[in-house]
């Protein structure tokens, strides 16, 4: 309790750095009774980067660049809020080496270097930020939260699910998934997992709202709260 009053507290002094939503939230959550977990470092993942842009909006706006955005956004808070932090990646590039020739082998050369650096990490745990697309669908919306198999995962992905279903699903809540085996980072990763899809590309106002500053703090507020609600 007493680790919850400091941090709200410190969560009021963020106000000025972050602004209101961030505070009004955290101040307005319910404490929640979990788990003593406390990673020692947050390892941020924003996805893709370099010749692996991901989804591609319809005006050619490349998933890589808002899952930068938002990443950038969620590192200052939780720094500011006295967290570690370690980021796979802090520009446009890639992690993998000149020597790939093909886009295949850049993204498999990249995923392995992920796993590697973050299985690097003690005490770490994986918040992986991308964004959904889904053509067939152009009004499907919203974000949600996806785990992997290693605990506490599954709770703390509902956690952040609760987080985002208050601030960006409003009246579109969404329910926290497994995530399937095929997704390699976040299958091959020793320790929690959990992927947050922000939004859908493929669904043109979303894709436009995405794109601007104000929602990507907003994600990034709202995951990062999620994320500490669990904390505890
Ligand atoms: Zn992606």
């Amino acid at each position: 309790m007493i680790v919850i009053i400091r941090k709200r507290h410190l969560a009021v002094a963020a106000l000025a750095l972050c602004g209101f939503g961030l505070i009004a939230y955290l101040l307005w959550q319910p404490v929640q009774e979990t788990g003593a977990f406390a990673a020692d470092t947050v390892v941020l993942d924003a996805g893709h980067g370099g010749a692996d842009g991901g989804a591609v909006a319809a005006d050619g706006t490349a998933e890589s660049s808002i899952n930068l955005a938002i990443t950038i956004k969620a590192r200052d808070i939780l720094l500011f809020l006295g967290h570690d932090v370690t980021l796979t990646r802090a520009d446009e590039q890639g992690l993998y080496n000149d020597d790939s020739d093909t886009i295949r082998q850049k993204k498999v050369a990249d995923t392995h270097n992920r796993v590697a650096l973050i299985n690097s990490v003690d005490g770490a745990v994986l918040l992986s930020i991308h964004q959904n697309a889904l053509p067939s669908s152009p009004r499907t919306h919203g974000a949600q939260a996806f785990y992997n198999s290693v605990a506490p995962a599954r709770d703390l992905a509902r956690s952040i699910q609760q987080a985002l279903n208050d601030a960006i699903n409003v009246d579109n809540a969404k329910t926290a998934a497994a995530i399937p085996g095929s997704v390699y980072i976040m299958a091959n990763v020793d320790c929690p997992g959990v992927l947050v899809e922000c939004g859908f590309m493929s669904n043109p106002q979303e894709s436009a709202l995405l794109q601007t500053a104000e929602h990507q703090m907003k994600l990034a507020q709202a995951i990062v709260c999620g994320y500490l609600s669990y904390e505890g």
